[in-house]
């Protein structure tokens, strides 16, 4: 079962308007069995769409199309289709009925503008569009259904789900489609494939493995495709059982979980509390910790020390060791995460000082240097990165190596 998307709009391909549509498609064409093998996103041009339609038509079963049914002159998909079926447009009856309740309602009077809206291919059925005037259109040709919807997302929306995909349910029978993601943080991506060639080599042959990394964690996703939904499972099981006898400390979560949701689960599992102290992640560790429903439940606060005298006057950081070794350096993190569990009275702290950039970089701390510290009633550990040049980037991708080291302080307690 093979499908194949194409968004219609100018305002797509110049960055005016993010094609979200195709993404939500993606997403339901998967979860009814789909195999989603091309999207393409073209300009409202005659020639651009006749040659998409061209290009998908008798290798996808289904098509979804969307965009460029407007009532304006730059909406040209419904035409452009008529010419591609050989057909002509015609005044459906039930749409024109619909469009004028709808501008009786609102005291518009009917112009050529709706009266054109009302009109379909021949050859077409409508799909009804209640949330609007546009309607969708199902129609085949050389064994592909393509399906063409409006562009604006709740429109298209609300066609594929009253609609659309009730009856492409009832075409295809359909293929189970399952996704599980495990989430790993801890070596790169291409060092994760390294140690994981043995487990992909050895996979089934119904299931897929995916590496999708973002800011260091990398979500491993599992897909399995069949027409047994318990078998399916099973086997899926069995791999991820797998998964965690061959990376079990780099595992720490599934299905989209959060480092700080894990995190919360733990605190609360063992009663124990923590706060931060920040500075090159500015709060951020507190907003990702406190993103979290019942975060108040373990989390105490922070102290956002971004200046010297502030590591100095509320978190004791010696003068000496800023003036000796720097505020981006093992002792003064350490020092950090000290004062704050003192002050804030918590079981952990975490402390982050680094150099975010793009500008204070040297050649002993570059930019993308950050020391992190998690205290405890055991006392101190601490690690060093180095990552990037991009400051926005680096204070996620510190805010996500600290909270990982505060988690697996956290376990070994
Ligand atoms: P149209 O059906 O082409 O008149 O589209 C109407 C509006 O829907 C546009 O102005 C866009 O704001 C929005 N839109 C069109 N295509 C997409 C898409 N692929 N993703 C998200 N929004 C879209
Ligand atoms: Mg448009």
């Amino acid at each position: 079962m093979k499908a194949s998307i194409i968004t219609i709009g100018d305002e797509l391909l110049i960055g005016q308007t993010v094609d979200t549509n195709s993404a939500w498609l993606g997403s339901e064409l998967s979860i009814l069995g789909f195999d989603i093998y091309r999207k393409i996103t073209i300009h409202d041009r005659r020639e651009d769409i006749l040659e998409a339609l061209e290009e998908v038509k008798g290798k996808a079963d289904v098509v979804l199309i969307t965009g460029g049914l407007g009532p304006t002159s730059d909406d040209i998909t419904k035409q452009t289709l008529c010419e591609f079926l050989n057909t002509k447009l015609v005044p459906d009856h039930e749409v024109l009925a619909m469009i004028e309740t709808i501008l009786t309602r609102h005291n518009f009077p009917m112009n050529e503008n709706n009266r054109r809206q009302a009109e379909v291919p021949e050859s077409c059925q409508v799909l009804k569009n209640s949330v609007g005037t546009a309607p969708g259109m199902w129609f085949e040709k050389d064994k592909t259904i393509f399906i063409s919807m409006p562009g604006v997302p709740y429109e298209m929306k609300y066609i594929m789900t009253d609609q659309a995909i009730p009856r492409l349910k009832k075409r295809f029978t359909s293929q189970v489609v399952i996704h599980r993601n495990i989430m790993t943080y801890g070596v790169p991506e291409a060092r994760l494939a390294e140690i994981l060639t043995g487990f992909e080599a050895s996979l089934p042959e119904m299931i897929r493995l995916a590496y999708l990394p973002s800011y260091g964690i990398i979500k491993l996703r599992l897909t399995a495709t069949g027409s047994d939904n318990t078998l399916l499972t099973n086997i899926l099981n069995t791999q991820i059982r797998k998964l965690y006898e061959i990376i079990p400390d780099l595992i720490f979560g599934e299905n989209e979980e959060l480092l700080e949701v894990v995190i919360g689960k733990l605190l609360k599992e063992k009663g124990r509390t923590v706060c931060s102290a920040e500075s090159c992640t500015g709060g951020n560790i507190a907003h990702m910790l406190t993103s979290v429903p019942g975060s108040s439940l373990y989390y105490k606060g922070s102290v956002i020390a971004y200046n010297n005298n502030v590591k100095q006057e509320l978190l004791n950081v010696p003068a000496e060791i800023i003036e000796k070794s720097g505020a981006v350096s093992e002792e003064a993190v350490s020092k950090m995460a000290e004062g704050a569990r003192k002050l804030l009275k918590t079981d952990f702290s975490v402390a982050t000082s680094g150099i975010a950039g793009p500008d204070g970089g040297t050649e002993s701390k570059p930019v993308g240097t950050i020391w992190i510290a998690i205290a405890s009633e055991r006392g101190v550990v601490t690690e060093k990165h180095i990552f990037g040049s991009d400051r926005k980037v680096n204070i996620t991708r510190f805010s996500v190596a600290a909270l990982n080291l505060l988690r697996k302080q956290i376990i070994s307690h």
